[in-house]
């Protein structure tokens, strides 16, 4: 079968695989700590599914959706989203718009559709969400990578941004809160990248805010337009419900932006996958968004013991270098090369070893997770903070023993 070079170039998704060596190992009746879930383990709140259930009986649930999503959802997000962050979105000058689509996977899809010319370059930073770099491939577009470091709590440096645009660069993609990293880039890091953007006037900027509501540590996540308003003219906002409303198969993403982007969008997806699903916008009019902030407390909790056990299981395993404050999002982001283990075992390799070692982890103590190769950070693996605490506790206290070459009973 002669299949694209498009689709045989792109890097299929590693979870697939991890999940398969899951299955299997609990076939063979091992018990798996999974440390690899990207979504929350629980249901949506009850005033969300009884709009659903509610909109279930209306014919308008049922039929097409206008392309770029129900009117009257669309104006609540957009005033939703300016009173979250305190910008003026309705402002005559930004001429803000918005459009839904199925996922905030798919916005990002169609914003690089319609931003990206083949050779066009999108920078994006390190560790980054796994799609971003196949995504703009997808489109014919250079991805552009930045590194960032542990040590810095995985936050680039705005110079190495600086130094890397060219006369194609088209857009950068910011994630904050991060995934995989679990950290929101600080306040006077925001400062420095909107004088930055001031410097950059042409290039646009596309905020993946997926994770801000989830935010379990003060100071809570802020954007650099919030520093200068005037940057929303370049902006491309992207959320979603996955995360949210732990809604992840629902399938609703929203892009806000200037209008003639909003445009471009709707052009894309009427001609690919039209609206988003008509009964969950309609029921997402209905529901009160207020209500997003106290559902999440119960999970802001857990988040905060599991932040702990990191640290303080980190800390008395011996190598508290390897551990770093997370405060947003689910996720910790571990660097091997920090933990004896690596230093034993690899020594000062500049191989990646992320695989070998997640899958030796698997094998040996049974405690599943993403290597760190996905989200571009080599020798590295992305743990989950979603587990209940007290399996979680003994994922951590195994993988901490296993890191410092010792036996755990
Ligand atoms: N952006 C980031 C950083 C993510 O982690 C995810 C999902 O895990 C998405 C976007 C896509 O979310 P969805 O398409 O479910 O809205």
């Amino acid at each position: 079968m002669i299949l694209s070079a498009r689709v045989k170039n792109a890097v299929e998704s590693i979870t697939l695989e991890v999940n398969e060596k899951i299955q299997k190992l609990t076939d063979e009746g091992r018990y798996v700590y999974n440390l690899t879930s990207g979504q929350l383990p629980f249901k949506p709140q009850v005033p969300f599914i009884e709009s659903l259930k509610k909109q279930i009986n209306f014919l308008k649930s049922y039929q097409y959706s206008p392309v770029s999503g129900f009117p009257d959802l669309k104006n609540k997000i957009i005033d939703e989203y300016a009173k979250k962050r305190n910008v003026d979105l309705r402002k005559e000058e930004f001429h803000y718009d918005c459009v839904i689509s199925n996922g905030s996977k798919h916005s990002i899809y169609n914003v690089l559709g319609a931003l990206v010319d083949p050779g066009d370059e999108v920078i994006i930073l390190t560790p980054y969400w796994v799609s971003y770099p196949e995504m703009i491939k997808f489109w014919s577009g250079v991805p552009v990578i930045i590194e960032s470091r542990a040590f810095d709590a995985y936050t680039p440096d705005i110079d190495n941004i600086r130094k890397m645009i060219s006369p194609r660069t088209k857009a950068i993609i910011i994630n904050s809160p991060n995934n995989p990293a679990g950290i929101s880039y600080q306040d006077n890091w925001m400062k420095e990248f909107s004088l930055f953007l001031e410097e950059n006037p042409s290039l646009f900027v596309i905020s993946d805010e997926v994770y801000s509501d989830i935010s379990y540590f003060d100071p809570k996540p802020t954007y650099f337009y919030q520093h200068n308003e005037k940057l929303l003219e370049q902006t491309i906002i992207i959320s979603g419900i996955s995360k949210s409303l732990a809604s992840t198969g629902l399938r609703i993403g929203y892009t806000l932006a200037h209008e003639k982007i909003i445009k471009a969008i709707t052009k894309l997806q009427s001609q690919t996958t039209s609206g988003a699903n008509s009964l969950v916008q309609r029921a997402l009019v209905e529901f009160d968004f207020s209500q997003i902030e106290p559902y999440l407390v119960p999970l802001k909790d857990q988040l905060r013991d599991s932040s702990r056990i990191l640290r303080e299981e980190f800390r008395s395993a011996g190598f508290p270098e390897a551990w770093y404050q997370t405060n947003s999002a689910f996720y910790y982001l571990l660097d091997f090369s920090r933990t004896p283990y690596f230093e034993e075992r690899y020594g000062q390799t500049s191989e990646d070893k992320a695989y070998e070692i997640c899958s030796d982890i698997l094998n040996e103590i049974g405690v599943a997770m993403v290597p760190g190769s996905m989200f571009g950070y080599k020798n590295s693996a992305r743990l989950s903070l979603v587990l209940e605490l007290a399996p979680f506790e003994e994922a951590i206290k195994r993988l901490t023993a296993f890191l410092s070459n010792k036996k755990r009973e």
